[in-house]
């Protein structure tokens, strides 16, 4: 009903004291009227007796004169010789002395012998009365009009003297004069059945009624008198009559004139009533103010807490309200250190305390993110490994301080720990070139040594990098297509990349290509291709390696560096590599029937070298090859599980199959298992050879690989050589054996045998090899892309 407590305090109160102030008012009303009623009929009952006493007296007064005039000497002789003249003056002296209005002599022959003169007509109830009884005064009526008369015998029963008063509005005024209170008085007499008073009023009928019952009650004293009109009070004193007429007086007290004197006493009570409720309303209002603002303000207050806003309640009172004020302010500020503490458990990773992925995404808010802005994933290279080597706590530590470097190096980027070892971070750049750049300006600050404790750790990262995105691409999408370009640019051998959407393809689309795998291997689809190395010793091609291809029937050639991962991760790579070693040694039959029996090097996935049931088979295989064979494997596959990987790789040495270390540099290297390897050939990586005429770093890191292979008792073979000037200088840097587009690219059995024929070709080789080497750092050549 109300909607503010305000009002409703206001309301209730005021409505409490109203109706408490009713009741006393009701009560106060009855017992006033109740009063009124009671000296109301007091005091009609005193007039009432008063009158009486007056009439009474005033009746005395008239019978005495009338008896002294009745035995007047004059008189009496006068009525004895009708002596009308002197009866006359008889009675006018009878008139004065009594104060009466009328005085007449009655014969007792019935004669009436007035002032004016001898009146035939007498009432025939004054004549009743006067002749069977010795009438006391009382009320007479005669010509119609009512008097109070007295009547005395003469002597000698000659008649009777009659003197009388008016019964008039004279006589009425003076009773009214007489009451304390306002009464109203007239005579009835009766009339047959009727009272009257000689005016016909509305209500004649409940007067007549009620003298009636008046007259014939045991109970005198006033009574209270209904009429249509009003509610009276009312008393009927019966008067004596002279002459046989039934007359009463009638008084009529009406309290709502009576009421006054009291009634002044009623408004005063209602004014002061009435004042009492407004200034109730007003005080209560202002009161219930003093309780609702300091609940209103906590209301609010307690409103926009809901919606995450916090506010501090101020009551300027000392009561229980403050103290549910400052309640409130002490639970806001616990709601807030909690919300605070929920935020950085939620926003922030609590290993490193930097920023969280989910953090990064609300930054990178889709609506928010500006045009230009790239995404780095920055991966800290072989994590894992690394991890393994100082603990997990100091590697956490590791990435805390890349995190915090990356802070300092880009104050106001977005920045977040996406996993365990790749740190994102977004930045605006103008081209993807741009961006690139960037992404090599932090990596060479960011891979400077970490000192953990004690110990200083050398970092390598690598960086991919997602494009802007549109509009419509969520942030997670984004993140997502960073880490992804950090995957396909360690892929590439790179150290920052871009996302590269073609590669990329999609999960559905790997799925489906590596169920396809299985068919591609039976309709040859999957085939082998073999790229010779030069041997610079001997002069000639005495080696090549084997590289699987996929010429896909909608797709177009599939990279191996695209479908080799993924046969890797699905599982089907064993059975890809086994099929490529049968097919590998079919192919050295081939060769070997065309007149050249060459070394044909297989490459083994990391993932295959601790894998005991596939080293068994391919030993098995490697038995039946019609000449040597080598296996490709990489350092990090016997880093990641040395004890299996080194079992393994023993029995393939122990069948007779060569070990080449590939893509050496490009990883990380352990000089301690490099010693442990059996291996025969060191392949350092073509990042190196590539750069080789252009760095002087490069041709020194080369030449002392060269050095360590040779240190080790293995060949060492440079891969990925393009131009004349690497293979001249690699040449002269003692290498053993070079592999790249220079020599070949991957062929067919068939086009390599042209080659091993082609005799002007391998001449042209020793010719370069011999050439007096370029100058170092001269004329950049740009390598042709593979
Ligand atoms: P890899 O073992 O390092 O193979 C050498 C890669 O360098 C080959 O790429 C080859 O085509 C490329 N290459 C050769 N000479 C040059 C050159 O002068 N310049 C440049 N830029 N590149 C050159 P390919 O065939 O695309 O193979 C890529 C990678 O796929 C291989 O790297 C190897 O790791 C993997 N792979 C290829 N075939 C097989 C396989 O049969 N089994 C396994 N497990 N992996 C394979
Ligand atoms: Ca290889
Ligand atoms: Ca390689």
């Amino acid at each position: 009903m109300f909607r503010r407590l305000r009002a409703k305090l206001t309301f209730m109160y005021a409505g409490l004291f109203s109706i408490a102030l009713l009741m006393i008012g009701v009560v106060a009303y009855f017992v006033i009227a109740d009063n009124t009623q009671k000296l109301a009929e007091q005091q009609l009952a005193s007039t009432a007796q008063v009158f009486t006493q007056i009439w009474d007296a005033r009746l005395d007064h008239l019978q005495d004169a009338a008896e002294r005039t009745a035995h007047a000497q004059g008189l009496a002789a006068a009525v004895d010789t009708r002596d009308d003249a002197q009866i006359r003056a008889r009675l006018g002296e009878l008139r004065t002395v009594s104060n009466a209005d009328i005085a007449f002599v009655v014969t007792h022959e019935g004669l009436i012998i007035s002032e004016t003169g001898a009146s035939a007509s007498m009432s025939p109830g004054l004549q009743m009365a006067l002749t069977q009884s010795d009438p006391g005064p009382g009320v007479l009526r005669q010509s119609g009009e009512l008097f109070q008369g007295a009547a005395a015998d003469l002597p000698n029963q000659q008649g009777w003297v009659i003197a009388a008063a008016r019964l008039g509005s004279q006589q009425m005024d003076a009773i009214r004069a007489l009451s304390a209170i306002p009464v109203d008085a007239t005579t009835f007499v009766r009339d047959g059945q009727r009272w009257t008073d000689g005016q016909e009023g509305a209500d004649h009928t409940t007067l007549s009624t009620f003298i009636e019952q008046s007259l014939r009650s045991e109970r005198d004293g006033a009574r209270e008198l209904r009429t249509q009109n009003e509610k009276a009070i009312a008393l009927a004193a019966p008067l004596a009559s002279l002459d046989g007429t039934q007359a009463v007086l009638l008084l009529r007290h009406s309290p709502s004139s009576g009421i006054s004197p009291y009634g002044t006493l009623l408004s005063t009570l209602i004014a002061i009533g009435l004042t009492g409720v407004a200034l109730l309303i007003a005080g209560t209002w202002f009161l219930a103010r003093g309780i609702t603002q300091p609940l209103s303000t906590l209301e609010a207050a307690a409103r926009k807490l809901r919606e995450g806003v916090y506010e501090t309640v101020v009551v300027g009172t000392k009561d229980e309200l403050s103290r549910v004020a400052e309640s409130f302010n002490a639970m806001t500020a616990a709601i807030r250190e909690r919300e605070r503490r929920i935020t950085q458990l939620a926003f922030h990773d609590s290993e490193t305390r930097l920023p969280n992925r989910v953090a990064l995404e609300r930054k990178l808010n889709a609506a928010a993110r500006p045009e230009r802005l790239y995404l780095a994933a920055i991966g800290v290279d072989r994590f894992a490994h690394v991890r393994g080597a100082i603990g997990y706590a100091l590697a956490g530590e590791l990435v805390r301080q890349l995190g915090a470097r990356l802070a300092h190096l880009a104050p106001n980027a977005p920045m977040a720990r996406l996993s365990s070892d790749v740190l994102g971070v977004a930045f605006i750049a103008t081209s993807e070139a741009d961006a690139l750049k960037r992404a090599h300006a932090l990596i060479a600050n960011l891979e400077q040594s970490v000192s953990l404790g004690e110990q200083i750790v050398d970092v390598q990262v690598t960086i991919g990098i997602a494009q802007p995105g549109g509009k419509e691409e969520t942030s997670s999408a984004m993140i997502e297509r960073a880490s992804i370009a950090l995957d396909q640019t360690r892929q590439r051998g790179q150290k920052a990349g871009m996302y590269d959407e073609a590669a990329y393809g999609d999960p559905a689309r790997t799925l489906s290509l590596m169920g396809e795998m299985r068919r591609a291997l039976e309709t040859g689809a999957i085939y082998l291709a073999h790229q010779p190395k030069y041997n610079f010793r001997t002069g000639r091609i005495d080696s090549a390696e084997t590289l699987v291809r996929w010429r896909h029937p909608t797709r177009g050639n599939i990279a191996p560096d695209l479908f080799v991962p993924m046969a890797e991760e699905t599982g089907h790579i064993r059975a890809l590599t086994e099929w490529v070693l049968e097919r590998a040694i079919a192919d050295q039959l081939a060769f070997k029937a065309a007149g050249h029996p060459i070394k044909l090097a297989v490459n083994i996935s990391a993932r295959l070298l601790s894998d005991n049931e596939f080293a068994r088979h391919a030993t098995a295989l490697a038995r039946q090859a019609p000449h040597q064979l080598c296996f490709e494997i990489t350092e990090t596959a016997v880093i990641d599980n040395p004890v299996a990987a080194l079992e393994n790789i023993e029995m393939f040495a122990a069948a007779g199959v060569h070990i080449a270390i590939d893509d050496y540099g490009a990883g990380l290297s352990s000089l301690a298992y490099l010693k442990q390897l059996p291996a025969h050939e060191l392949k350092i990586d073509k990042l190196f050879i590539q750069n080789i005429t252009m760095s002087q770093r490069d041709a020194l890191l080369v030449r002392s690989t060269i050095d360590l292979a040779h240190g080790l008792g293995m060949a060492l073979t440079a891969e990925g050589v393009e131009t004349p000037a690497a293979f001249a200088l690699l040449a002269s840097m003692n290498c053993d054996l070079a592999q790249g587009y220079l020599i070949s690219r991957p062929v067919s059995v068939d086009e390599l045998v042209a080659l091993l024929n082609d005799e002007r070709r391998l001449q042209f080789y020793k010719q370069t090899a011999l050439g007096a080497p370029p100058q170092l750092a001269a004329t950049p050549q740009q390598p042709k892309q593979a």
